[in-house]
């Protein structure tokens, strides 16, 4: 947090702008110009992948939305959520967060508790067996969705909710791709991923498990029974370190296949050092997961060696805790450790469990033994003090180690799928998540770049709404510069009776009164997110963020399973949602009716409040001194009615 933000004025001292204010009022006055109302986007949904409509659930839980009647606002903020993602529990804990980076809070004090809020409000719907309801109407289209991770999940979930038939081919015998096999249960736990999984399920949408397309099934034959197909295949195929020796050695391993073996059970322990190549989420889990391994005591079974367990030629036997000791596990990376593309907290945490980091270090050879094994990685020291990677001479040397493990990238598997392959590895898409030069096959996720959770999620989102079109025959319109689940002032009306008539086409000019129009309000969330220096964040004092509390795991963790996160009180969201400063969107503060000179600003009557709707201003009074917009904490007032 920074301190002196504590100190946050408008204007410095000694700054004399402002010291005749009869001109600047008055003066103005003669400028005509008045307020209107401008909906803008807040920098956390703007920056937000799966584009949640961040500031809506703030606002529900806050109450300046309202919940339906009957409902918590627990529910009615989760609905909100699942506008955007069916998996609030499980990203409020590892998704990392782009919006908090983005908020603009962090420009009073500190951003607002964004992740740990989705976190809280996804258990709650969990432990309160929120159901989604099936929908009203089936159109009676047939979509494929080939993948069932969170990319292939939330294309079936928005499809099944606009009525479509939805079919998901996944290639393993569950649902889930990275969040069940790739990321480890200490961040991820399993029994959500069942439960946020199995939710959406029962909305209807039928799953063909242990079917891989491209082997078990054709891409023809889906083209001939579907009616559109999305591939969310997501990246399974981990990139090798390219070093001498590293094909040769069994021991050097893939550090997806090596999370998978461990996420399955089948690999109990590891047999000596192991050492982790990469500085992404990835190698984080990877050196996570080693230490919770550990290093089995007493006499080691060839037969038994990890590498083997990771290609599935063999299993570990189930093997208690007592017989493991601790692992000596290195992280290997070739670039200084603190520009390492994890995420810090994920970064600490591998410190504190025991973790050895080794940086600037890049990769030279596998050096093998005579049994064909890599007995060591030879590195060279990188200096990266100009920023590029220079090594240098003469300061190669070996580390002894007995396993490998790369996480330095994927690519995606395209097994008699060839036609998809952008010849990088991945697939391409237009605009619309089509691929491109194939109508009808649509994509997303890892698939396309690998990214994250989030943006899997968003892609699903993004992919279906184009699927919806093109099944109904109906053009893709071109996605809106800021892509997000947008509040939108007209639907909102509509859900209160109070919608803007069908507009008559009679001419008419200046009219404050015709129920065909949203009167002075102007909505630019579609191209415009709206900055700090943008908004009167004066306003808001200085207050402390409620932060998770983490379980520390430390350094003895062989065998533990516990996660890292714990959620927030009831009480604490509440505190934390008041935190957010509503950018772009009326706030309900009452600054503008308590400061206009004029009492030109007055408040809507009760019944016809809505978000966003809650002054008005009377023009026959304004005199256009813009005090109003001075003291809007949210930005949401601009000076644009008159000349
Ligand atoms: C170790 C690790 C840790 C990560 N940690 C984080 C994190 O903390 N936070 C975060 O936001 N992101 C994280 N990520 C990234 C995140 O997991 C991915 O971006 C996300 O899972 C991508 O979703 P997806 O649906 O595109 O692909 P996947 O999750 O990979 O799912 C693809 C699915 O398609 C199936 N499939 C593939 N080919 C076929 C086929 N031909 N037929 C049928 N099914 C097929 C696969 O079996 C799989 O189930 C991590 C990734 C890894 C590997
Ligand atoms: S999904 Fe991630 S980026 Fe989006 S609102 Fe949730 S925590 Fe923020
Ligand atoms: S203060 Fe609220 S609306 Fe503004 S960026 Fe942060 S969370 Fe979003």
């Amino acid at each position: 947090m920074n301190e002196t933000a504590l100190t946050y004025r408008r204007f410095k001292q000694g700054d004399h702008r402002y010291d005749d204010l009869t001109d600047l009022i008055f003066k103005a006055g003669k400028s005509g110009k008045c307020p209107t109302y401008l909906h803008r986007t807040p920098p956390c949904q703007g920056a937000c992948p799966s584009g949640h409509d961040v500031r809506g659930w703030m606002n529900i839980i806050r109450g300046i939305e309202k919940p339906a009647a009957g409902q918590s606002w627990q529910e009615a903020a989760f609905w909100k959520i699942a506008e955007a993602s069916p998996f609030p529990a499980l990203m409020g804990r590892t998704c990392p967060a782009l919006c908090e980076t983005k908020c603009n809070r962090n420009d009073v004090d500190d951003h607002v508790g964004i992740n740990s809020i989705e976190h809280y409000v996804g258990d709650w719907a969990l432990a309160k067996g929120l159901k989604f309801p099936k929908p009203a109407k089936e159109t009676g289209k047939k979509v494929a969705v080939v993948g069932g991770g969170p990319a292939g999940l939330s294309c079936a979930y928005q499809l099944r909710k606009r009525g479509h038939t939805t079919v998901v081919f996944e290639a393993n015998a569950q649902l889930g791709g990275m969040l069940r096999y790739g990321l480890s249960a200490h961040r991820c736990p399993r029994d959500l991923v069942d439960a946020e999984i199995g939710r959406l399920l029962e909305m209807g949408i039928e799953v063909r498990a242990n079917t891989r397309v491209g082997k078990d099934v054709t891409l023809e034959a889906l083209e001939t029974e579907f009616d559109a197909i999305f591939w969310g295949i997501g990246a399974w195929s981990g990139n090798p370190v390219p070093v001498p020796g590293w094909d040769k050695a069994a021991n050097c391993v893939d550090g997806l296949a090596y999370l998978r073996a461990y996420n399955e059970g089948r690999l109990q322990y590891l047999t000596g050092r192991t050492l982790i190549i990469g500085g992404g989420n990835t190698a984080m889990d990877c050196a996570g997961v080693s230490r919770r391994l550990g290093q089995v005591k007493g006499k080691i079974d060839p037969k038994l060696l990890p590498e083997r367990v990771v290609a599935g030629e063999v299993e570990h036997p189930e093997t208690p805790v007592s017989a493991r000791g601790a692992a000596d596990v290195w992280i290997v990376y070739r670039r200084p450790f603190a520009a390492a593309p994890a995420d810090q907290h994920e970064k600490d945490a591998v410190i504190d469990e025991g973790v050895e980091i080794h940086e600037s270090l890049a990769p030279v050879e596998v050096i093998l033994g005579a049994d064909g094994r890599a007995k060591a990685f030879k590195v060279i020291k990188a200096d990266w003090s100009t920023g590029k990677m220079v090594t240098i001479p003469g300061s190669e040397f070996e580390i002894e180690c007995d396993l490998i493990v790369a996480a330095t990238g994927q690519s995606s598997i395209f097994t008699g799928i060839e036609a998809l392959d952008n010849g990088k590895g991945l697939v391409t898409a237009d605009g619309f998540y089509q691929v491109a030069g194939k109508p009808g096959h649509f994509v997303g996720g890892d698939a396309i770049y690998p990214d994250l959770l989030t943006t899997a999620v968003g892609h699903g989102w993004k992919a279906a709404e184009g699927i919806d079109k093109y099944v109904r025959s109906l053009d893709m319109d071109k996605r809106a510069k800021v892509d997000a689940h947008r509040f939108d002032m007209e639907k909102d009306l509509s859900e209160r009776g109070q919608a803007p008539t069908a507009y008559d086409h009679v001419p008419t000019r200046a009219t404050d009164a015709a129920a065909f129009a949203i009167h002075n309000y102007a909505d630019r969330s579609d191209v415009e997110v709206i900055s700090s220096s943008q908004m009167f964040v004066g306003h808001f004092p200085m207050t402390p963020r409620f932060v998770r509390t983490v379980n520390k795991i430390g350094a003895d963790c062989v065998g533990d399973r516990r996660t890292r996160l714990n959620a927030l009180t009831e009480e604490q969201v509440l505190a934390e949602a008041k935190r957010c400063m509503s950018c772009g969107l009326c706030l309900e503060c009452d600054n503008c009716v308590i400061y206009c000179p004029q009492k030109a600003v007055f408040r809507v009557a009760k019944e016809k409040r809505t978000p966003g709707r809650y002054v008005e201003t009377d023009y026959d009074k304004c005199i256009g001194c813009h005090i109003c917009k001075d003291v809007c904490p949210t930005g949401y007032i601009h000076m644009g009615l008159g000349k």
